[in-house]
């Protein structure tokens, strides 16, 4: 199963929110959707979970259009709208009846779901009472109620303090395992941890669809600074006449090494070290710029 996203554009009067948006989520995947606020990732979101509908382009699941699809996506709102006076089990009886699941269903299974998020002690009590992190963890039961295939979280953690956080990127961790997510922040380092993919929107418009590793290899200088023992002195000379090695400098126990590529060649060095079964101490890409540092200059363009 999968869910495409195609030339998707949206416009608020002439604003255009998002600009022929185009994406694949394949099933099993976890992706982030970052950019900055009014990059358009609530307005894509939205499209995804059917609130909003397109001028152009389209929605797709299984090659379905994404209305007829609806069960298949679970959804949880940048501000989920809870009723402050309901107990969680009530929020969700009553959501979960909005949605269409029957209330004989609900009852079986808003225990099991409220275990899930680790709010199991807590379903008599009313939200009010809740801190933001056991709001959120209520939103994502709610959203995975239905038992949809594809979650989309719009923001999931940004408006939460560290504890909070944590709860919650503790449970996206867990519910990864079986459900295909999309999420979006505006801040970088909550999807470093739990997404293997980036797309980063700006202005509407998709700049990167990458991953982590890519990025930062793109980004780097193509050298390594590889430290190794005194009696593995003697591969330095092996490295330096390697094809894919421009050249290698020696700087006490420490080989400064500049390859043609980073990405292809960096694996192929520590197999060759490997290979002539050199004890490496340390192996580090050199002077990166961190993943902060690289996603401030796409969107801001610094
Ligand atoms: P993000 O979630 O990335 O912060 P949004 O999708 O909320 O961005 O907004 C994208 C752009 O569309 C912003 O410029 C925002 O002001 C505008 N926008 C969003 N929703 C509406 C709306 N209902 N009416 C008018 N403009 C909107
Ligand atoms: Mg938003």
């Amino acid at each position: 199963m999968k869910l495409e996203i195609k030339n998707v554009t949206k416009k608020f009067k002439e604003k255009k929110a998002v600009s022929q948006f185009s994406m694949v989520l394949e099933i099993g995947q976890c992706v982030g959707l970052i950019g900055p606020n009014g990059a358009g990732k609530s307005t894509l979101i939205k499209i995804i979970a059917d609130i909003l509908h397109t001028d152009e382009g389209e929605v797709l699941l299984e090659g379905k259009n994404i209305s007829k699809m609806k069960r298949e996506i679970g959804y949880l709102p940048q501000y989920p709208n809870f009723y402050e006076w309901m107990t969680a089990k009530e929020t969700l009886l009553f959501m979960g009846q909005l949605s269409g699941i029957s209330k004989k269903e609900l009852i079986k299974e808003i225990p099991i779901m409220l275990a899930k998020v680790g709010l199991s002690g807590e379903e008599n009590e009313k939200v009010r009472t809740f801190s933001g992190g056991m709001k959120q963890r209520l939103g994502i039961a709610q959203a995975l109620l239905h038992k949809p295939a594809f979650i989309v979280m719009d923001e999931p953690v940004s408006a939460l303090d560290p504890i909070g956080r944590r709860e919650v990127l503790n449970l996206i961790q867990e519910i990864k395992k079986e459900t295909t997510i999309l999420l979006s922040t505006h801040i970088l380092s909550d999807a470093e941890e739990i997404c293997e993919r980036f797309v980063i929107i700006k202005n509407g418009l998709k700049i990167e669809d990458t991953t982590m590793i890519d990025l930062i290899s793109r980004n780097s200088k193509p050298v390594v600074c590889v430290e190794i023992t005194p009696n593995d002195k003697f591969w330095i000379d092996i490295v330096k006449v390697l094809p894919y090695v421009k050249s290698a400098e020696t700087i006490g126990n420490k080989v400064k090494i500049t390859l043609d590529d980073i990405a292809e060649h960096k694996n192929k060095l520590i197999q060759n070290a490997l290979e002539n079964n050199v004890d490496i101490i340390r192996f580090e890409m050199d002077n990166n710029e961190t993943l902060e540092e690289i996603f401030l200059k796409l969107v801001v363009g610094a």
